[in-house]
């Protein structure tokens, strides 16, 4: 037997045991007289001690051992006589008798401790030692713990776990395939799933009712903290269902996993609200909920005072930020570069203080007098020591300049606690979104998603005022999952295939099988998908779903641990019938 117990496991009740402990050794302190070693396991760190007066020969051992050597002990419980608090097993250390070293360890390139000295590339690149850090781990065991209970509560609600194919054909999210040559059928290609979206729609045609799917995706998209190439959606599709049933079915899980993850209880119904009121109010489709801090529509009431900027403004809006009318001339000049970033993209700042004693001081006081900063003020509901910032121009770009602001002012004044959790639905999106690039419509969601019945009329002559029947969770400011409720109608496919610019012979190449599965029978059904990593970063408390993926790629796509992507050799190429280009 290698071990009686884990070095997570003793206390003070467990005195005077005989124990066998195994290991790395994560540090050796000499103190002299005495020796203390830390020896960590999955499961926490127990101190072990050497005292040179009672054993030399085992205290010179165990001075020997290095940073991460594997070991094994036999050894007694005793009771500490100085106390570590902070350490589940901080009332006890181990008289250690005997160490038999398992492995040796070369010196690893970075402090394996909760507060490591390794950057992140070198963490990445070795990453095995950086998992072997137990707050890094525990981000696994929720992961793990997180995906049974997701398991448990839909297996309770009778769903399904299906697997659908990896090797396929290119899928409609928007994003680009990474594709796979077939050596089999040369000149061809697969396509790795961006999502099982058509699979899980065929899954309703077959009649299986309620699937789901822990899984993974793959997008050939540019990454940021909350993107990976390869990442894992639970994906899920019900028949015979609207979009009440849908919302409720995963309000419940949503509601399952708060309890039993987070032992949180959400007694009322998550808030829904529509796009439109999102954009209206948080500037965002995803608003964070944890604090108020609304944006205030201006325009008509505050504009024809002469001021340019406002005057010639689409859109004037602002947010009034409370407690915060002492902000110095430098700090409000900070907020301006701030929204002026290239990435926030406004043209500038406006500020209305209201001053403790009762005055309005601002950066218009030129074209508005002490009265209509009042009337602004009054507009903004904003009281004694708030203040005032607002932004114009056009409206898309100053609404998202206003989310921006109003989640740094909250970030500044510390009101996006990761300890308090706000979600909601965002419903109501519109079906279509123009670009004016391509000059063409693109489906908001995907181009499966249903109009909303009462808006098929304005099919033939607004499609851009169309709603759909589409959905998204956000927690936190973060879009946890979205769905749908999907066409189930092959004429409405069609007429929506004819929108997105796809001929009646292109639907049939990219999306003819689903095409064909509608003539027998396809089901009204629907669906949504969470993304897995987002969520279980949101629960850890981390920003990166990196800290929550085992081995993840690094910003340009690499695995920087086993160097992939890599060149693959002459005879492989030429196996598949490939030949680059240089
Ligand atoms: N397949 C969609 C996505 O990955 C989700 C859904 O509509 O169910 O975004």
């Amino acid at each position: 037997m290698y071990r009686t117990h884990t070095n997570g496991e003793l206390r003070i009740c467990d005195k005077d045991k005989n124990v066998t402990l195994c290991g790395w050794v994560q540090k050796v302190r000499n103190l002299g007289g005495m020796t203390f070693v830390d020896l960590r396991d999955r499961y926490g760190i127990t101190q072990l001690v050497f005292d040179i007066d009672k054993n030399k020969e085992l205290t010179q051992q165990a001075q020997a051992l290095g940073r991460e050597y594997v070991i094994q002990i036999d050894g007694k419980v005793a009771e500490r006589s100085n106390k570590n608090s902070k350490m589940p097993t901080g009332d006890i250390e181990i008289i250690v008798d005997k160490i038999v070293v398992l492995n040796i360890s070369e010196l690893p390139p970075f402090t394996i401790e909760d507060d490591t000295d390794g950057g992140d590339e070198l963490r990445l690149k070795y990453r095995y030692l950086d998992l072997r850090r137990n707050n890094i781990k525990k981000n696994f065991e929720l992961r793990h713990q997180m995906a049974l209970e997701i398991r448990n509560y839909l297996s309770s609600q009778k769903f399904v776990e299906i697997e659908t194919p990896f090797l396929m054909k290119s899928t409609p999210e928007g994003a680009r395939d990474f594709v796979v040559p077939s050596r089999m059928n040369q000149g061809q290609f697969y396509a790795l799933p961006q999502s099982p979206q058509i699979f899980k729609q065929l899954l309703m045609v077959a009649g299986f009712d309620k699937y789901f799917q822990i899984v993974r995706c793959f997008r050939d998209e540019d990454l940021r903290a909350d993107r990976q190439p390869e990442f894992t959606q639970i994906d899920c599709e019900m028949a015979f269902v609207e979009q009440e049933d849908v919302l409720n079915t995963f309000e419940g899980m949503a509601k399952h996993l708060f309890k039993t993850i987070k032992n949180i209880e959400f007694d009322a119904p998550f808030p829904r609200i529509p796009f439109s009121e999102a954009m209206e109010l948080y500037g965002t489709d995803k608003p964070d909920l944890r604090f108020d801090m609304k944006i205030v529509k201006l325009k008509e009431k505050i504009s024809n005072k002469g001021f340019k900027v406002f005057d010639d403004a689409q859109y004037i809006g602002g947010i009034c930020v409370e407690k915060c009318a002492y902000y110095s001339r430098k700090e409000l000049d900070n907020l301006t570069d701030f929204v002026k970033k290239p990435q926030i993209g406004a043209q500038g700042l406006i500020y209305i203080k209201y001053n403790e004693d009762g005055t309005l001081k601002s950066s218009i006081d030129k074209f508005y007098n002490e009265n209509e900063l009042k009337e602004i003020a009054q507009l903004f509901g904003a009281n004694v020591g708030d203040l005032m910032l607002l932004a114009a121009g056009e409206k898309n770009n100053t609404l998202n300049a206003l989310n921006e602001l109003r989640l740094e002012m909250a970030n500044r004044l510390g009101l996006r606690d990761k300890n308090k959790y706000a979600p909601l639905w965002v419903v109501d999106f519109p079906l279509l979104e123009w670009d004016n690039e391509t000059d063409r419509f693109y489906a908001k969601h995907h181009p499966f998603t249903s109009p909303k019945n009462e808006d098929i009329p304005l099919l033939e002559t607004t499609p851009e005022v169309v709603k759909a029947n589409a959905y998204d969770l956000v927690i936190n400011g973060v879009e946890i999952g979205g769905g749908s409720i999907r066409i189930h109608n092959q004429e409405l496919q069609k007429k929506i295939f004819n929108i997105l610019g796809f001929s009646d012979e292109d639907a049939q190449k990219q999306f003819g099988f689903l095409m064909n599965a509608f003539k027998y029978g396809a089901p009204p059904h629907g669906g949504v998908a969470f993304g897995f990593d987002r969520w279980v970063a949101l629960f850890a408390g981390t920003d990166s779903i990196r800290d929550v993926i085992a081995f993840p790629k690094n910003n340009t796509g690499r695995d920087i641990m086993n160097d992939a992507p890599s060149i693959i050799n002459k005879t492989q190429l030429n196996e598949l019938n490939i030949c680059l280009a240089k």
